[in-house]
């Protein structure tokens, strides 16, 4: 497995499986042993998704023990306030069967994140968490944590995919040596309809949605994306024999167009 060398030294799998919209059951069960069977070493979930106890209880049933696995998960939006954010932190631990988190999100930037990055900071002395980042913050937000806050966030988990890559969050992020990972990086499926990815796959051997991750790679961007299909979890998992040519990066990176298949970070309502 690829690793990511994070601003605070530890080492992050390039790869993981994200389980939005996966059943709180025998199917993130089975999606997350498939996983690890596959070679993964990372799963991303969070409280919203309503799946944490399956995710617990798939990590201590798989082939390989919790401390070879990270495990991402996030404080939900009502949590992200003063004297919240460290019981939820408990409450995930508890659902999630573990006694530490490798890393710890606040999911959006709703009011109160100053706040709830105090407690994430003091988690992290405490040993619950080993790393600390955000979810969804842009620049502006950024800049408020990087000012009152005394750790610099290890990862932003944005939107990111061929079309829209958020250039100005993602200079931020590296004038701060803050890792990316890429959400909907297989932009929720919708890669079907864009010809371009299964031009550039036929050259390779390879299918589209292993391009457009592979891509993610070459741009030093973590990945999670989405299956609980056995043969799609291997298939998105099998990137990393091969390269794509400078052409062909360039041609990806020309579809960007600023478009969004989640919500705007900037103006949500939830
Ligand atoms: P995604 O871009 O990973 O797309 C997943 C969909 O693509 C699947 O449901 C399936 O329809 C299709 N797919 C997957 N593999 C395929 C393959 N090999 N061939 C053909 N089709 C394939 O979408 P996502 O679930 O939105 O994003 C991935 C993960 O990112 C989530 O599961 C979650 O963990 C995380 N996420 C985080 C946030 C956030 O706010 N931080 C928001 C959305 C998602």
């Amino acid at each position: 497995m690829q690793m990511i060398t994070l601003n605070n030294g530890l080492k992050m799998p390039q790869l993981g499986l994200g389980v939005w919209q996966v059943d709180n059951g025998q199917e993130a069960i089975d999606a997350i042993h498939w996983a690890v069977d596959a070679g993964y070493r990372h799963i991303d979930t969070a409280k919203v998704y309503k799946n944490e106890e399956a995710v617990g209880q798939a990590l201590s049933t798989a082939s390989v023990p919790r401390d070879q696995v990270w495990l991402t998960t996030k404080i939900w939006n009502d949590d992200i306030r003063a004297g919240r954010t460290t019981a939820a932190l408990e409450e995930s631990l508890q659902r999630l069967k573990t006694d530490y988190v490798d890393l710890m999100l606040l999911h959006w930037p709703v009011n109160g994140y100053e706040a709830a990055w105090k407690e994430l900071e003091q988690a992290l002395v405490d040993g619950k968490v080993r790393a600390i980042g955000l979810s969804n913050f842009m620049p502006e937000h950024m800049a408020d944590i990087l000012e009152q806050g005394e750790i610099l966030p290890a990862v932003n988990q944005i939107e990111y995919h061929p079309y829209l890559v958020q250039a100005d969050t993602i200079s931020e992020c590296d004038a701060h040596d803050i890792a990316i990972t890429a959400w909907s990086p297989l932009m929720q499926g919708k890669f079907k309809e864009e010809p371009l990815f299964a031009e550039i796959a036929a050259n390779y051997g390879k299918s589209p949605a292993q391009i457009i991750l592979r891509w993610c790679l070459q741009n030093d961007i973590i990945v999670i994306p989405k299956s609980s299909n056995q043969s799609r979890i291997k298939e998105n998992g099998n990137i990393f024999d091969f390269e794509i040519s400078e052409e062909h990066m360039v041609a990806i990176d020309e579809l960007e167009r600023g478009h969004r298949f989640g919500p705007d970070p900037y103006n949500f309502d939830f």
